[in-house]
């Protein structure tokens, strides 16, 4: 096993909301895992259950509320001035290539411009950019040309040469693949592999779509409201998920077996609101397997063998 890169400890993040009466969003509530040197670990689950607020808190792009999360053995949340050298290590990729590229700068200049901000330019920019533009398969001619003269997947790439510019131990990658067609998004993925074999990365892996979760990582973790309901091994948990939101989540990928389709999971109501969650069990309200101590205690996520970690009263 690789060198541990990330610990992060009962991580919280709660922001207010309410004009008149105070009230919390409970975005993350509680969190805790690890990512080795050239391990993928991905967060799974529906959009809002704060899997982006969890890899911006480890980044420290977003101030936690209270928890630990050490880069190396070092407390990033004790840092001050020296947070900015310790950036060069932890990078992210944002899944909206768009939002992130300033569409006012040239391809040259957002591709060194990582380098510039660090004082590392030291007038290597053009052979540096010319490296990353070989690094994720793209030419030399785009280099004079604007963002909005490249197609998504090229400024996905873009995205991702920045995101390496400065040789980076980590990386927070944000649904990378969401916003591209599904043929770039295949060419995405495999060019973020190929980097972390070259390289030796650790990636915390952010994603709804179970598909690629199972194709990019070793190790997942399931979010529901604000928590992990269930974490381990990719192969494991796909072969037998043993808590009933995975088992939801699994079952509806799309596939062209009959008997599978048979067995999906249609989960009842809507995800409810993190300001007031459910009490006892958070799934409870839409859970199929619910029984009555579920809506009065809460089930801790407890180790069901190996390092599969299950939060369910009755998970075995
Ligand atoms: Fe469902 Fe109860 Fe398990 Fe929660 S604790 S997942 S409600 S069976």
């Amino acid at each position: 096993m690789g060198e541990k890169l990330i610990e992060v400890k009962n991580l919280k993040k709660y922001f207010s909301s309410g004009i008149f009466r105070k009230s919390y969003v409970k975005a993350v509530d509680g969190v805790s895992f690890e990512i080795r040197k050239g391990e993928t670990f991905a967060l799974v689950g529906e959009s809002g259950c704060g899997k982006s607020t969890v890899g911006r808190c480890t980044l420290r792009l977003v101030e936690p509320t209270s928890g630990e999360v050490y880069f190396k053995g070092i407390d990033i949340l004790g840092l001050n001035r020296e947070l900015r050298d310790l950036r060069r290590k932890m990078q992210i990729i944002f899944q909206d290539a768009d939002g992130s590229l300033n569409p006012r700068m040239r391809i040259l200049e957002l591709l060194v411009e990582p380098l510039r901000v660090h004082g590392l330019l030291n007038g290597r920019g053009m052979a540096e950019a010319l490296r990353l533009l070989e690094l994720v398969n793209l030419t030399p001619d785009l280099l004079g040309r604007y963002p909005h003269e490249l197609s998504g997947g090229q400024r996905q790439r873009v995205g991702i040469a920045r995101a390496i510019t400065l040789n980076p131990e980590f990386i927070v990658a944000d649904e990378p693949a969401a916003s591209l067609d599904l043929s770039v998004q295949a060419q995405m993925l495999d060019l973020m592999k190929r980097l972390q074999g070259e390289f030796g990365m650790g990636y915390l892996f952010i994603s709804h779509n179970v598909n690629i979760v199972r194709l990019m990582a070793e190790r997942i973790a399931v979010m529901y409201l604000g928590k992990f309901v269930e974490v381990g091994d990719t192969r494991k948990i796909f072969n037998g998920a043993a808590h009933p939101y995975t088992q939801a989540l699994l079952s509806a990928v799309p596939t062209t077996d009959p008997s599978a389709r048979q067995n999906r999971i249609v989960l009842e109501g809507e995800i409810p609101s993190p300001i007031n969650p459910p009490s006892g069990c958070r799934f409870h309200p839409r859970c199929p397997e619910a029984k009555a101590v579920c809506s009065e205690v809460e089930p801790a996520l407890q180790d069901t063998g190996s390092g599969h970690l299950v939060a369910c009263h009755f998970a075995s």
